[in-house]
């Protein structure tokens, strides 16, 4: 291995550098969360990031020879990184620099789940390291959970920012205390309120994530409410929207076999998310929706000026008949549709209406079944 990193990284994060400072999670008990179960947390010392940092400008510059040997006058152009991503000997990691040179965006995000767990001082000279040896980098980001940052000072916040901490992704998930208690956050609305407004007072930019669906029937209405009186509360510059999917071998799935968990169908979520966006004021808020289970990724847009735009694009689904919806989400789920207007362009609902017949026929299962195992499988 060449450098180290972890599994995941928010949707925002396609296109920049990955780089571990942390192992796993150091919380690891979320009801609904499979990423890093079993897996211990751990930190890891300077030596070890300095290192991993080393070697990402070792690749750089092989990179750059690379192009050079090869006639490409020291561009990093698409001929290039297509050659390098087809060459067998080479690393997933070189693999993933070339690709990242080539984007050219110069963002990095900073593995695991709550790198804000680090000392502030360690994790100022990691991020000053890091800007020393790639200057060219233009944003760095990071997860972090709420009840971590509520442990740092304004000061120490603003500190990380002066090394170079751009933004931070909180998963918020939901903001009435009943839902947070029973998925185990770990973490009270108070805290939620506290960690955001600090975030916002040092001026690094704060991605607050709501999943919608995650009340279940019993506390749809209050997650929703909730959720929304705790972002006005902070006003983050992005709410992401990102939709509950129930992954066998959580707890949370083993609470839906038994029954103690009753989700919300596809069309239930959407409301929940409409009342969402009805109650959120005076915020100037990014929402985005980009993450691939959300049933209507069109849903985004800028407060205030987006919100009746956003409840429309809602009402339009919604006031569709029963049969046109199933199709969206047949179409949605098989990847081929991304807006409800889409439905309705020439020859989509018939040619969906013959997948229906034959999936249906196939599977000798309800379109129902199969759409759901569909959006199991879009994680
Ligand atoms: S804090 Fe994040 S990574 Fe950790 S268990 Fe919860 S959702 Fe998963």
């Amino acid at each position: 291995m060449l450098f180290e990193q972890g599994p995941i990284r928010p949707p925002s994060e396609a296109g920049s550098l990955l780089l571990r400072f942390t192992r796993n999670c150091p919380w690891n008990k979320c009801e609904f969360c499979i990423t890093y179960k079993g897996a211990r947390f751990s930190k890891r010392s300077l030596d070890e990031i300095f290192r991993d940092i080393d070697a990402v400008v070792a690749i750089i510059e092989d990179v750059k020879e690379r192009s050079w040997r090869e006639g490409y006058g020291g561009q990093i152009t698409r001929s290039l990184v297509s050659e390098i991503l087809r060459d067998p000997i080479l690393h997933e990691q070189y693999k993933h620099v070339a690709v990242w040179l080539y984007r050219g965006t110069y963002n990095v995000f900073i593995q695991d789940a709550n790198s804000l767990i680090m000392k502030t001082d360690e994790l100022v000279k990691a991020l000053t390291y890091l800007k020393q040896r790639i200057p060219k980098i233009k944003r760095i980001t990071s997860y972090a959970r709420a009840s971590t940052l509520v442990r740092k000072s304004v000061q120490e916040l603003k500190e990380l920012k002066d090394a170079g901490l751009t933004r931070i992704h909180v998963g918020m998930e939901s903001g009435c205390d009943k839902v947070l208690k029973f998925i185990k956050k770990g973490v009270t609305s108070k805290q939620l309120i506290e960690s955001g407004k600090k975030v916002k007072e040092a001026k690094i930019t704060l991605s607050e994530y709501i999943m919608p669906g995650l009340g279940g029937k019993e506390f749809s209405k209050e997650h929703s409410k909730s959720s929304a009186q705790i972002l006005n509360e902070i006003n983050p510059d992005f709410i992401r929207l990102r939709t509950l999917q129930v992954i066998p071998g959580t707890p949370l799935y083993d609470k839906l076999i038994k029954g103690e968990f009753k989700p919300l169908s596809e069309d239930e979520v959407v409301l929940e998310i409409r009342d969402f966006i009805s109650r959120l004021e005076n915020i100037t808020s990014t929402i985005t929706s980009d993450h691939i289970r959300n049933l209507l990724e069109e849903v985004e847009g800028n407060y205030p000026e987006d919100k009746q735009k956003m409840i429309n694009i809602i009402d339009e689904y919604l006031s569709m008949s029963d049969e046109d919806r199933q199709l969206f989400r047949l179409g949605r789920r098989g990847g081929g549709l991304r807006s409800v207007k889409e439905l309705f362009f020439p020859g989509v609902r018939e040619k969906l209406k013959r997948a229906k017949a034959e999936l249906e026929k196939s599977e000798g299962k309800s379109i129902d079944e199969i759409i759901f195992e569909m959006a199991c499988e879009m994680l």
